[in-house]
């Protein structure tokens, strides 16, 4: 069934490539990326692909992040390898560390029981301080004041094709907060009451429900009387509709840092962080940005950047080329091996095979897209494309 938008639809910002913009103005943004020393060779290749891809000819600064001081050899290595400015941060100990009131001890006792029942990172204490710093006091660092966005990126990722157009200045043009590129249901284990505390919190100060809120929440099937004992399960809210689980991968983020500095998200954040939840349990950065922008934004101000190829670990999206995306003429753009072309393709010279996966696992993708999207796809159409 066709559905009838309320809001102008989500789209690529440009399709195929467009010659490089490089007198036109660039907004207040960075790049960003937390990483320790130890990553250096991996954090170089990430480095080196994002200025092969985008930022050789839009030369935007990259903002280094590390919870300790940077080493000399970090540094040279960067500094010869940006074509904008290098700035290396330390993050101060109180952003990162335990938050002052816990009980160290309990936490870190409770962090050991989790590694031991085998919970995806979540024995890891410095894990835990990362995925709370990033969920929100990575916004308010003084270091990120003067910019109003961010492009988030991290050790051992690649960008497949020519990023051709400046994707900040496109997103304050189209009024967005927040783009992504792959969305993937979170390991259960990892957050137990993430979503209850949220829905909660929803309630509690009658938060009207969303289109993206209800992309992501499935009402429960169960007999009205029957619901509210639904709500002591899992991944439930009170009355026992369920969290499909499904979030925004946050390793790459171009998002709206006003938006995450401001009271509605910082007030969310704090409220979380009270319940202990980034060290009782191990609540990952990209299920609380998700959760959070799907109960406070409008679905037209979330962007999917499908135009972007894009591999973090074993996960990718490759879109195809389009048409002319190989046989683009430019003074800038470079030479290189394409992916086979493809009937309606979207990127431009991309370096990856379109004819496999568009995006991992697109159940995740097509759920959040819902909103942003004129045609609902059929069950089957939905499992099918996984
Ligand atoms: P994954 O992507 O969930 O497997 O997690 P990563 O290990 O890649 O961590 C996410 C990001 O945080 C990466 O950019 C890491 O470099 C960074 N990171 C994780 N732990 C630490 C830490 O203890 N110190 C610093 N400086 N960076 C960290
Ligand atoms: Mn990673």
């Amino acid at each position: 069934a066709v559905r009838q938008p309320d809001h102008e639809l989500d789209e690529p910002f440009y399709t195929s490539c467009q010659e490089p913009a490089i007198d036109q103005p660039r907004e207040k943004a960075a790049m960003v990326m937390l990483v320790r020393n130890q990553e250096l060779m991996k954090a170089l290749k990430t480095v080196q692909s994002i200025e092969k891809h985008f930022n050789q000819w839009f030369h935007y600064p990259i903002v280094f992040l590390n919870d300790e001081p940077f080493s000399k050899e970090f540094i040279s290595a960067m500094n010869a390898t940006v074509s904008g400015e290098a700035r290396f941060e330390l993050v101060p100990k109180k952003e990162w560390l335990f938050p002052e009131w816990m009980d160290v001890a309990d936490a870190q006792a409770s962090i050991k029981a989790q590694g031991e029942a085998g919970i995806l990172y979540a024995g890891l204490e410095t894990y835990h301080h990362m995925c709370r710093f990033y969920s929100g006091k990575f916004y308010t660092l003084e270091a990120l004041k003067d910019y109003a966005w961010y492009w988030r990126i991290e050790p051992d990722v690649e960008f497949y094709c020519s990023i051709t157009y400046d994707p900040f200045v496109e997103m304050a043009k189209h009024d967005k907060v927040y783009g992504f590129t792959i969305a993937l249901p979170e390991e259960p284990r990892t957050c137990p009451s993430l979503f209850r505390k949220i829905a909660d919190y929803k309630e509690l100060n009658n938060i009207p429900t969303t289109e993206l809120w209800k992309a992501t929440v499935a009402a429960s099937w169960v007999p009205w009387p029957l619901r509210p004992f639904m709500g002591w399960f899992r991944h439930r809210d009170r009355s026992g509709d369920g969290w499909s689980l499904c979030h925004y991968w946050s390793n790459f983020e171009i998002a709206n840092l006003d938006f995450f500095r401001g009271k509605d998200y910082q007030r969310l954040f704090e409220y979380l962080d009270k319940t202990g939840g980034f060290y009782y349990e191990r609540w990952g950065d990209a299920a609380v940005h998700s959760l959070a922008l799907h109960m406070l934004l409008p679905s037209h101000k979330v962007h999917h950047f499908e135009d972007f190829g894009y591999r973090h670990d074993w996960y990718y999206q490759c879109p195809a080329n389009a048409p002319n995306g190989q046989l683009f003429e430019s003074k800038l753009l470079p030479d290189g091996p394409y992916s086979p072309e493809l009937e309606g393709g979207i990127g431009c010279r991309c370096e990856c095979d379109g004819r496999r996966t568009r995006n991992f696992p697109a159940y995740c993708t097509n759920k959040l897209k819902e909103p942003n999207t004129v045609k609902r796809l059929s069950m089957v159409e939905s499992v099918r494309s996984w």
